[in-house]
């Protein structure tokens, strides 16, 4: 399926006692109908860099390679993707971020302590980006132009077309002055939200109910300036009014489910949705079970919600916008936990297509499914990127 042949030896053979998991194990795709997905959220360098995952090889070997290893900390062993899993699920274009935020911990399990630290690991993951482009795997958008000509190669290809990405980047914490944004966009990066968990430098994220800090003004100024989109997704509710106030430029909300079905400040209220929708951003659905389901406790609650509440989300974002423009995918799979924090019929990101049958059985056309599959997200980058 993936069609690339590689020149690496075999390191099974070589090193036939340790485990190597096999670059491009080939997954058995059934195919139904399956339609184009444009993913507005994926950590990829986070498993490439700070998980230590090589990102080439399947699920299954992924998943037996850290079994192998007696991996028990969080998301170990329960991976849900990988790039030739991202093939088999048609997912042909994607967000995909640099993410270095700093804590205070020094043992935290994602974390730096220092903002330099984390500007370093931010190179780190673009230097990741760099590598796959390399390898032929995947391919970086920055221009109107690049996304024209990649969707048009891979339709054309989509066998062997490379992933396509546009750099975004998960919390602003490596941005060390708001100049160094500059720096960044000289790298590709096209969007960026200000912040994550926590409070930062630029102002507070999520779980954290504190407004915007007076640095975060100079910068939401210069990605404006820049033509960068803001992603609105992981501001507290005081920074994300505060936001949309001081930035003109174009808005989405990355990944980011309704607080009408998990009520905690992570979702959006109506009004927040609504006020993306009036700004012609696009919202994207997340796969994190703690963002579906009320009362979720990480390693505590089951997961008992069905990928079905994933459509219920995208009912709400619907019927608030009056239409199914503003709506996409941003499934925020394997950021940070694996299939054990996901809805109780999912198992690996292939199965993203049945949302298709699923929203054919409430009634939406197979035009609204292509737009909310891939074409809200393709006609607001279209419009986003510089030429
Ligand atoms: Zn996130």
């Amino acid at each position: 399926m993936v069609g690339k042949s590689i020149s690496e030896p075999n390191l099974r053979t070589l090193n036939s006692d340790v485990f190597w998991p096999q670059v491009f194990a080939q997954p058995s795709v059934k195919k139904v109908t399956a339609v184009l997905i444009f993913d507005a959220h994926l950590d990829l360098a986070l498993n490439g860099v700070d998980w230590n995952r090589d990102m080439r090889c399947s699920v299954d070997d992924l998943r037996a390679h850290e079994r192998h290893l007696g991996m028990t900390e969080a998301g170990r062993t329960g991976s849900t993707l990988s790039l030739p899993e991202l093939r088999a699920a048609e997912i042909g274009i994607c967000l995909s971020t640099l993410l270095a935020r700093q804590e205070k911990e020094i043992n935290h399990s994602f974390g730096w302590t220092s903002p330099q630290t984390c500007y370093a690991m931010a190179h780190a993951h673009l230097a990741w980006h760099r590598a796959m482009e390399r390898a032929g795997l995947m391919r970086s958008i920055k221009t109107k132009r690049d996304l024209a000509h990649h969707i048009e190669d891979y339709r054309k290809n989509p066998t062997t077309a490379p992933l396509g990405f546009i750099q975004t980047m998960e919390g602003a914490d490596p941005v060390l002055i708001p100049d160094t944004i500059d720096e960044f966009y000289e790298h590709g990066l096209r969007a960026i939200g200000l912040t994550h968990y926590g409070a930062n430098r630029y102002g507070g994220g999520t779980a954290c109910e504190v407004g915007l800090a007076l640095d975060a003004i100079p910068l939401l100024k210069r990605i404006s300036e820049l033509g960068m989109t803001l992603d609105v997704t992981h501001l507290s509710d005081v920074a994300f009014w505060q936001a949309l106030e001081y930035f003109d430029g174009r808005i989405h909300a990355s990944h980011q489910n309704s607080r009408r079905l998990a009520p905690w400040q992570r979702q959006f209220s109506d009004e927040q949705y609504k006020a993306v929708i009036d700004r012609d951003g696009v919202i994207g659905m997340a796969f994190d079970v703690i963002m579906l389901q009320p009362g979720y406790v990480r390693r505590v609650t089951p997961a008992t919600v069905t990928m079905e509440r994933v459509v219920d989300n995208i009912d709400i974002v619907c019927q608030l916008a009056g239409n199914t423009r503003h709506v996409g995918i941003g499934s925020d799979l394997d950021g940070g936990y694996g299939v054990e924090q996901t809805p109780a019929d999912f198992d690996r990101i292939r199965d993203l297509q049945r949302l298709t049958e699923m929203m054919s059985k409430r009634g939406y056309t197979e035009a609204d499914i292509a737009g909310i599959m891939h074409g809200n997200f393709l006609r607001f980058f279209s419009e986003v990127l510089p030429d």
